[in-house]
């Protein structure tokens, strides 16, 4: 039995019991077990961390970028240590298997590492004699507070694509969690605290829509970072821009594979198990939509048969499970209705995972591995980004027209090609329209040093979490021109 945690803001350095009476119940998706009470916090409450972020501004962006950098040496240090508890907290809130938790971790210390490169990163330019006598400069500031808004299904790795790289270019950050996996978010504070980070430059507030809104609107507030849905992205976005906010937003997705004759099949398959159901189909990398080209058709189908069907679905924080369930039972109901509309839509269900459980834990939100086959390109299922172990079957006679149903998507976030032509792979990097291309990969995650690149629905804004995109958003370039006669000079 897990106890329920009852969670406090972090504001100004200390951890600060909520006025609200609006508190939502924290549940282990596995069990349905209550694991904490998360407070929401109002307008007054998003004001409070606004401000003592603001005041701690002032002498964070003064104090050295070397100095600034050496609280996520320290940060890093610290997530080493703890590393097995907060994954096994990742894995109680949020479902994910244990090894999928440690993965996610990991990606996220990696975008620790990568920030404390900012006294390099931060760099700006400079030329001589732009005209006679004349230099100009380019300098890089920070922007003040900023704010990310995060979504359940990653809750070590997302914030972390964005607290590093803004504290280190020298702003006070507010990180507003998912509601659905606050504990996460919390031990990242409580680690923050513990390296002596000033007391104001990295902040939590719980929340939802209400605690959103608040920050958005907040006059000192500079910029937010979204991650989520995409009816929330849009809704995010238009009302930061409405308020005059730098803003990047990635919403949801809905990717697509390719697998070309030439493709090795059992290889193949494997990954594309791995993309379609690892993490219960709950990442915004997931192929959920395979288009096979000429004969790899049966050899595909039956060996993604195989795979869903042999998959070990399982309580997260058993080694042994490779699939934990689905966030929420509202999750998985609408999961579930939405395999129903694809049969009444003409598709053939292969492997149903629907109406199935897990020994011993009868609460959980279990959707088992589910494979549909025969998948028209304008149905319900082939246009939905339906989150969960839900994988798609269409068929086609050639690349180009595999390459068509990808551009169709409304989304953009990932496209994989599985073949051994150089040129097919060539064709598809330079045809496709999506921000983040796999060949022969499943999940194609950028290191942190790259930017995470959707296109389309899949996001807005114009520079994207992570490496040099981040340092971007974080900072705002100033340009300075200068002339320094020597007849001034004499004078002095
Ligand atoms: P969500 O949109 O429901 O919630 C995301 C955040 O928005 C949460 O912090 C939530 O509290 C807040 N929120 C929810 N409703 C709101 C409202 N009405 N107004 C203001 N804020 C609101 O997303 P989710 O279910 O937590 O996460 C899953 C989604 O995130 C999927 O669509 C997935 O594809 C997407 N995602 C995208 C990426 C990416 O990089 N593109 C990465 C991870 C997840």
């Amino acid at each position: 039995m897990s106890s329920t945690a009852e969670l406090k803001h972090f504001i100004g350095g200390v951890w600060e019991s909520s006025q609200t009476d609006d508190i939502l119940k924290g549940i282990n998706p596995a069990t349905g077990e209550a694991i904490s009470l998360i407070p929401m916090a109002s307008s007054a409450e998003v004001d409070i961390a606004v401000r003592k972020g603001q005041d701690a501004f002032v002498e964070w962006r003064r104090t050295p970028v070397t100095e600034r950098v050496q609280y996520l040496f320290a940060l890093r240090q610290l997530l080493e240590q703890h590393f097995e508890e907060i994954a096994s907290m990742m894995t109680q809130e949020c479902g994910k298997t244990i090894v999928e938790s440690r993965a996610e971790l990991r990606r996220g210390v990696e975008n620790v590492e990568v920030a404390c490169g900012m006294p390099s990163l931060i760099q700006g330019y400079n030329n001589e004699d732009v005209a006679s006598g004349i230099d100009e400069h380019m300098i890089r500031q920070p922007l003040g507070v900023v704010v990310a808004i995060t979504p359940f299904n990653f809750p070590g790795m997302i914030p972390l694509w964005f607290l590093p790289y803004a504290i280190a270019a020298g702003n006070c950050f507010i990180l507003k969690p998912s509601e659905k996996v606050p504990q996460t978010g919390a031990w990242m504070m409580r680690l923050l605290n513990e390296v002596g980070l000033p007391k104001g430059v990295v902040q939590m507030v719980h929340g939802g829509k209400e605690t959103v809104d608040a920050l958005i609107e907040h006059p000192l507030t500079r910029a937010i970072s979204f991650v989520g849905s995409t009816r929330i992205a849009r809704y995010v976005y238009a009302k930061a821009a409405k308020h005059g906010k730098r803003v990047q937003c990635q919403g949801g997705a809905k990717n697509v594979a390719v697998i070309l004759e030439d493709a090795e099949m059992e290889l193949t398959s494997e990954i594309l198990a791995d993309s379609a159901f690892g993490c219960a189909g709950q990442r915004c990398l997931a192929n959920s939509l395979a288009v096979t080209v000429g004969e790899a058709r049966d050899v595909f189908t039956e060996a993604m048969a195989g795979a869903a069907r042999i998959r070990r679905v399982g309580y997260g924080l058993d080694e042994n499970s490779e699939m934990g369930p689905v966030i929420t039972p509202d999750s998985q109901s609408t999961i579930e209705n939405i395999v129903g509309v694809s049969e009444k839509e003409g598709a053939r269900i292969l492997v149903d995972g629907r109406g199935r459980t897990v020994d011993g834990f009868k609460n959980g939100n279990w959707v088992f591995p589910t494979l549909i086959d025969d998948v028209d390109p304008g149905s319900t299922l082939a246009k939905t980004e339906i989150f969960g172990p839900v994988f798609g079957l269409m068929h086609t006679a050639n690349l180009d027209h595999a390459i068509e149903l990808i551009n169709s998507q409304a989304y953009g976030n990932m496209a994989c090609l599985f073949t051994r032509s150089g040129a097919a792979a060539r064709k598809f990097r330079y045809e496709v329209d999506a921000g983040n291309l796999g060949i022969n990969l499943g999940v194609a995650a950028p290191m942190p040093f790259y930017p995470f690149s959707g296109w389309k629905d899949s996001f807005f804004g114009s520079l994207h979490a992570q490496g040099k995109h981040g340092v971007e958003f974080y900072t705002q370039t100033k340009v300075v021109v200068e002339r320094w006669p020597s007849v001034w000079s004499r004078k002095f």
